[in-house]
Parts: C-alpha cells; sequence; structure tokens
C-alpha cells in the first residue's frame, strides 16, 4: 500500500512489541495535537523516552514540558527566544537549541517514533528530516503531502520509513483497511462536520467573525485548522492528503456531512460491504492509535455511547456556501504544484481572516483567485524541494497582493 514503507504484514507486525522504553520524538509539542500527544505519553512515561520537543514560540510551556517529560532537547524555531529557554532549563540537564535548524536536527535524532504536528507548510522540512531516519513517522502535518505529496511519499519509500495517518478520517480509514491489500476498495468517504456554519445562509457568512469561527461544535483544535474546518478547506486538504496515503483516484474520494463527529470515515468495498471505524472526537484515540501501532494501548477518551449519542445523520456538502471543497478538488485535478499553491495562498488567507483583514468568505475567494493568477506556472511531475517552496513563495506573494484589493473592499463594506 502507498502509505507503509516496508513493513511486513499485519498479522506478524502484530505480534512485534516494542522494546520499552521506547524512544518518541514530538514535532510541534506546544499545539493541540503536541499537548494530546504527550497526554499520553505522560500516562506510561515508563513505556517512552522522550528525546525532541520542539515549538515555535510558546517557550514557557516548551520548557515546563520538556521538564515534565525529562526531553533530552528542547528547541524552539524562533531564534529571538533562545536565551530565555536556556534559562528556564538551567540546572536540568536538558539541551537547549533554537532556529529552524535546530528543528530539523532534532526531528533527525535518533527515535524509534515521531509525531509530525507542526502546522502548515513550516512542518515540511522538519516531518521530511523524521522520515530519512527510517523511523515511524506519525503524520499529522497534512500539508506535507498536499505541498509535496509525491516527493514525500517517494522519501517514505526510500527511507523505508513507516508513515500512520494521525488525521482522524485517515486514522478510520487505515483502520478500516487493517494493512490488507486494497484490491477491493471501492471508495473512500471522509466525513466532515460541517463546522460551526454548516446550517448558515449567504447573508450570514457575510457577518462571520474570527471569534465565532474559531469556535468548533465538536473538535479542540489549533486556530488554523479550527477556521479550515470552518471554510471546509480542511476537508479539501483532507481529500488531497487521502489521495496520497492510499492507492484510490480523486474519484474514488468522497466527503460527506455528519454533525456529530461520531464515524470518521467509510471504506466501500466491492462486494457491498463498507467499514467505518467510530469514536468520540477526541484525537487521543488516533494519536493513542498511532503510538501503540501495531498493537493498542489504553486511552483515556470518552467511550461512546450510542443510545445516549441518539442519531447519527449525514448530509451532501453545499459547495454554493462552501466553495473551498471544489476548489481544493480542481487544485488536484490541475496538478503540479498546483495543491502547494493552494495551501500557500490558503495559509495567506487564514492569517488575514485571523487579523480581520479578510472576510470569512474572502478566504476562499482568494485561493481561489491566487490559483488562477497561478495557473500553470509550476506544471508537471518530479518536482524538488526547492520547487515546492518556490511554488509556494510565488503564491504566497500573489494572495497578498490580491489579498489587499479584497482588504479594501471588505474595509469599505
Ligand atoms: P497548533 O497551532 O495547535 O500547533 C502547531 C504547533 O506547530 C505548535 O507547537 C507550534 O509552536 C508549532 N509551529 C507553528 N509554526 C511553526 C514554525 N514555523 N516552526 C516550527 N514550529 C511551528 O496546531 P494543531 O491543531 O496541533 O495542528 C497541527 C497539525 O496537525 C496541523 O497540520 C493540523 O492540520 C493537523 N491536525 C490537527 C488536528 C487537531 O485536532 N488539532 C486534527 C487533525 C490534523
Ligand atoms: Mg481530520
Amino acid at each position: 500500500m502507498r502509505y507503509v514503507g516496508a513493513t511486513p504484514s499485519g498479522d506478524s507486525q502484530r505480534q512485534a512489541a516494542w522494546p520499552a522504553p521506547r524512544r518518541v520524538s514530538v514535532l510541534g509539542s506546544t499545539g493541540s495535537i503536541g499537548k494530546s500527544t504527550l497526554d499520553l505519553i505522560g500516562r506510561n512515561s515508563d513505556s517512552y523516552q522522550v528525546v525532541a520537543l520542539t515549538g515555535r514560540s510558546n517557550v514557557e510551556c516548551l520548557a515546563e514540558q520538556a521538564i515534565a517529560h525529562r526531553a533530552e532537547v528542547a528547541v524552539i524555531a524562533d531564534e529571538r527566544l533562545y536565551g530565555e529557554l536556556k534559562e528556564r532549563l538551567a540546572g536540568t540537564g536538558i539541551e537547549a537549541a533554537a532556529g529552524e535548524a535546530a528543528v530539523i536536527e532534532a526531528a533527525s535524532r535518533p527515535a524509534g517514533w515521531v509525531m509530525a504536528a507542526i502546522v502548515g507548510a513550516a512542518g515540511l522540512r522538519p516531518t521530511l528530516a523524521a522520515v530519512r531516519q527510517g523511523t515511524t513517522v506519525a503524520l499529522a502535518t497534512k500539508e506535507c503531502l498536499v505541498c509535496a505529496g509525491q516527493l514525500f511519499m517517494a522519501e517514505v519509500a526510500k527511507a523505508k520509513a513507516t508513515l500512520l495517518p494521525v488525521d482522524s478520517e485517515h486514522s478510520a480509514a487505515f483502520q478500516a483497511i487493517d494493512n490488507a491489500p486494497c484490491d477491493g476498495v471501492e471508495s473512500i468517504t471522509l466525513t466532515a462536520s460541517g463546522g460551526p456554519f454548516r446550517a448558515w445562509s449567504e447573508a450570514q457568512l457575510d457577518t462571520v467573525t474570527p471569534e465565532q469561527a474559531l469556535k468548533h461544535p465538536n473538535w479542540s483544535m489549533g486556530p488554523k485548522i479550527t477556521v479550515d474546518s470552518a471554510t471546509l478547506m480542511n476537508k479539501g486538504l483532507e481529500v488531497i492528503e487521502a489521495f496520497h496515503l492510499f492507492p484510490v483516484s480523486i474519484d474514488q474520494l468522497d466527503v460527506v456531512i455528519h454533525p456529530q463527529s461520531i464515524v470518521h470515515c467509510l471504506v466501500q468495498y466491492c462486494d457491498g460491504s463498507v467499514l467505518a471505524q467510530l469514536s468520540v472526537p477526541d484525537m487521543r484515540t488516533p494519536i493513542a492509535y498511532s503510538l501503540a501501532w501495531p498493537q493498542r494501548m489504553v486511552s483515556p477518551v470518552k467511550r461512546l455511547n450510542l443510545a445516549e449519542i441518539g442519531a447519527l445523520t449525514f448530509e451532501t456538502p453545499d459547495e454554493k456556501r462552501f466553495p473551498a471543497l471544489r476548489i481544493a478538488r480542481e487544485a488536484m485535478k490541475a496538478g503540479g504544484l498546483a495543491t502547494a499553491q493552494l495551501n500557500a495562498a490558503n495559509e495567506v488567507a487564514v492569517e488575514a481572516f485571523l487579523a480581520g483583514r479578510l472576510s470569512f468568505k474572502g478566504i476562499p475567494a482568494l485561493v481561489e483567485a491566487t490559483l488562477a493568477a497561478c495557473t500553470g506556472t509550476f506544471p508537471g511531475h518530479n518536482h524538488t524541494l526547492d520547487d515546492v517552496f518556490e511554488a509556494d513563495a510565488v503564491a504566497r506573494r500573489t494572495a497578498l497582493s490580491l489579498c489587499k484589493g479584497l482588504s479594501e473592499k471588505f474595509a469599505a463594506a
């Protein structure tokens, strides 16, 4: 299968036990996924030896985590915070480091399991460094596959790394397929909550504030993915992610709105069977799955009680009110590095929205306008990492300049 490097078949893997303590690193430990990961690790501290923890700027949180989990090294990406980190770790024996190169170095320190949970394209280089160790990489940073799916999966295969999806829908598909041959898979359907504005009219969507968009009805997540969930761009990014993880074509990937976020993905087989994975919306379930794989570990999440929930409902996404899903599919069909540019434009748009410079509806509008302006700039296959970052930079510049026009209209409205 495309998503696993060189792993033996499911049965022989299930017999294997990891020699404890297992050396683990968490990239993006100060974020939502990072904290959930450390929560699980902390509950089983005899089983793990924490190697590296990294964060961008929350030096207080990073230092506390490093001390609590007795990490070997703590790295803050913002170099200006090196002095403060060093001071906070003084006398602990924990190494302090700072800067992008130090994050990459930390990601390549030998570990048996690495959580990749840095948000955005910024996670690509560190995650690739972890992959190149040939170790097990738990992938939360979906942007790696959106920006550089072909290159990323080629690196996974080359390094004989094992890639385990952490995104709840992809973990669900992985569990439903259970490392078996995918020949009989007819389609994969990702579920989407629909976000906080699922039932809002076009007119209401004109009034959305960042504060409203940051309140997700079901999931507690970092700000960027929370806004992506509200626009449905998150589901667009996830369709692209699934395309690279599983051996299916774009047309075999479907999305259904499921407001309760209990069923995470459905895998349809050619005999009519549908296998799904269900759990309450808590990322510690897919994280625990990736941490214990190929075995299972006890996790503290609330147990599912279907009688209490009563009804699970499903509906078709409305691509008129939420065009992001269509825009993401079009970028995928356009080929070349269009999806890297989709991601870059979306990062610029979300940041502008959160800063009050762009309307909610302006997010997909800016992404679509950026892609139109960048059409055909990086066509073809077999792009290098430099190409990916150049395509990303071109799209960011284009989006920033287009955003000015949209911002002026927004301010005048
Ligand atoms: P978050 O914003 O809460 O945390 C992001 C982490 O990345 C933080 O530790 C931050 O310090 C670090 N970071 C940000 N910019 C950085 C940079 N330039 N250099 C180095 N480190 C940097 O985000 P999150 O919600 O934890 O999401 C992380 C990733 O996981 C995203 O790609 C997201 O799409 C994916 N994901 C998250 C969830 C979820 O429930 N939170 C679910 C599925 C997938
Ligand atoms: Mg998801």
